[in-house]
């Protein structure tokens, strides 16, 4: 036997396996109180009580009006189901479609698309079952519901199955058998995976896979996948030259064969059977046979099961010598033949070119992703550039501010040693130097508009006694609490400065004689009337003042100060702790001149 018939027809397993899993446990019939739960019960029954399902469907179709916008394209699905069940696919499409693209429950267009992968392969409209399948892949993940994702995985294994992408299939079968849901088995998932190795010419009659789907299905109840497994394995025994096994397994399930009354198995048992009667050299019986499987087709029926048959009835005719018969049998086979070479080349083809439609989306998307990760480095290093610029401009404007900074603080310290070099170290005022250059200056301010200034000049009386007495420190506290006195009596605009030991000048600025006087006096008696107290120690002392005014002495300072002094000089020997002003001084004078 040639071995084009070894091949085994991949087809009817695929649809055994697609059907048969639209098979649910049914439920007891119920009237409509609950539309989703009606509409439920009806879906299991589709295939265990056909006649049941078909007589709800018709009775829920007159409560449709009362059915949520859900519950109605849940029975839309049903009718979809059921228009496809009755064979008008193209109408069964459409309604499919509807269910996918405009439902919004993704777990019902899920379930739409299994349905639709399963029509568009029934049709050999591959390129779209391929195309569909990779879509439906990409939703995967996504799909939550048990019962969903296994349909799907389930379907996605049969597409990949057909398309001789049996690794793909075996895997899909594979995380079939990880999610089984409630109510279902392992029978599917192995069954698949029986056929995906089958397919690949990876099985024997011994392989432990194909034993163990049989019996799986047996347990579990599922008559037609048991009998799909069984004609695998009697098509095995046929290709190993064991027609005597093969024909005693074909007799051992054609009861229930006979019962499940699917079309495809009817047909694959009959024409093996013919093909074990011409390998036992039963050429009659083989013949009879073979025309039995003929009887069974529609006159333009094409499939592989055809093809054997016609095989058988060529050999058969030939080693009887009926050339004709042989001939018009040859006709037949090379008919089948092509119809079915055809059929697989489409497959191929049809998955060559989704894969190839995929393949140039990924070029596109990755050239794309690509041209985008360029643009993102792009973006970055721009990122990058303004950061960097940022750095910079941050880094100049700490050095600028700490040049700044650095600048201020030198120019503060060198006003502050500048101011500390014009000042007296034990009482803070003006020093000698620069209370006479302050004092010039003002002067000479005070000339040009004709203002008017008092110089006095101050000595404290018998200082030394106080440092000999209470120590040179008390006699510093007396020195500070005198200009402390001074203070108060002074403007701001006046000049105060220490002139040496314990004598100190005073420039009372727009000031005449008279007030100037005045000034002075009031500072001696302060002085007087405020003693030192340190720790207990009390100090009472005084201080000799003498006055000088620009009204009589003019605007020059040396002859102020002398004539200040002069003053002062008489104050002491008129007794101390008194003024004495220039002008009494000159009327002294000239009395005692
Ligand atoms: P009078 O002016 O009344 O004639 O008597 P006097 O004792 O004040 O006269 P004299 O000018 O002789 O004394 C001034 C004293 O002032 C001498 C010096 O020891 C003291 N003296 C000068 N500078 C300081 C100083 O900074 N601190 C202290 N504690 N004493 C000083
Ligand atoms: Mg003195
Ligand atoms: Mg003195």
């Amino acid at each position: 036997m040639s071995r084009l018939a070894s091949r085994f027809r991949l087809w009817p397993v695929i649809v055994a396996i697609a059907w048969s899993v639209l098979a649910q446990p049914g439920y007891a019939a119920t009237s409509i109180t609950n539309g989703a739960a009606f509409l439920d019960q009806t879906e299991s029954l589709r295939t265990t009580d056909h006649p049941r399902f078909v007589q709800m469907l018709a009775q829920i179709h007159q409560e449709a009006p009362r059915l949520t916008s859900r519950e109605q394209w849940h029975l839309r699905y049903l009718d979809a189901w059921e228009t496809m069940f009755e064979g008008d696919y193209t109408k069964s499409e459409v309604m499919l479609h509807e269910v996918i693209d405009h439902s919004g429950d993704a777990g019902l267009a899920a379930k739409a698309s299994a349905l639709l992968l399963t029509n568009l392969a029934a049709n050999r409209r591959y390129e779209e079952a391929f195309a569909l399948a990779n879509h439906v892949t990409t939703w995967l993940p996504a799909v939550k519901d048990p019962q969903v994702r296994f349909m799907l995985l389930m379907n996605l294994s049969q597409m990949l199955d057909i398309a001789d992408q049996t690794d793909l299939a075996i895997k899909y079968a594979h995380m079939m058998e990880d999610a089984v849901p409630p109510g279902e088995t392992l029978c599917r998932p192995r069954s698949l995976q029986a056929a995906a190795l089958f397919n690949a010419k990876h099985l024997t009659s011994s392989s432990p896979e194909l034993q163990q789907a049989i019996d799986t299905c047996v347990a579990a109840g599922q008559p037609i996948l048991a009998n799909t497994m069984w004609l695998v394995l009697s098509s095995l025994y046929l290709d190993e030259n064991q027609p005597a096994k093969a024909m005693a397994l074909l007799d051992r399930i054609m009861p229930s064969i006979r019962t499940n009354h699917y079309y495809p198995h009817m047909l694959s048992a009959q024409v093996q059977r013919a093909q074990a009667y011409a390998k036992l050299g039963d050429d009659s019986n083989a013949r009879t046979a073979a025309l039995a499987a003929v009887a069974m087709s529609g006159p333009n029926d094409i499939n592989e099961w055809l093809k054997d048959d016609y095989e058988v009835l060529y050999q058969v005719e030939k080693r009887q010598g009926h050339l004709a018969d042989a001939l018009a049998a040859y006709e037949h086979y090379v008919i089948q033949d092509k119809g079915h070479l055809n059929d697989i080349s489409a497959r191929t083809l049809a998955y060559a070119a989704t894969q190839q439609h995929l393949l140039v989306q990924k070029l596109e998307t990755d050239s794309l992703s690509k041209q985008n990760s360029i643009l993102r480095l792009q973006q970055a290093l721009a990122t990058k550039a303004v950061e960097t610029s940022r750095l910079y401009i941050a880094l100049l404007l700490v050095v600028l501010v700490s040049i700044v900074f650095w600048l201020f603080r030198l120019k503060r310290s060198q006003l502050r040693f500048k101011q500390l070099s014009c000042l007296d170290g034990l009482t803070g005022i003006l020093n000698h130097q620069h209370f006479v250059s302050e004092a010039a200056r003002a002067l000479h301010l005070l000339e040009k508009k004709s203002g008017s200034a008092c110089l006095i000049s101050i000595d404290l009386d018998y200082f030394k006694q106080v440092n000999d007495t209470h120590g040179h420190a008390i006699g510093d506290a007396v020195l500070q609490h005198t200009v402390t006195i001074c203070k108060q009596h002074l403007r701001t605009s006046d000049l105060f400065g220490r002139l040496g030991g314990e004598e100190f000048g005073i420039l009372l600025v727009d000031c005449s004689s008279d007030q100037g006087t005045a000034i002075a006096d009031r500072i001696r008696k302060a002085i007087e009337a405020t003693p030192v107290d340190v720790d207990g120690s009390v100090v009472s002392f005084s201080a000799s003042f003498g006055v000088a005014c620009t009204d009589t002495s003019g605007y020059e300072l040396q002859r102020l100060c002398r004539e200040a002094d002069a003053a002062l000089y008489r104050a002491k020997r008129t007794g101390r702790n008194r003024v004495i002003t220039d002008a009494e001084w000159a009327f002294d004078g000239s009395l005692e001149a």
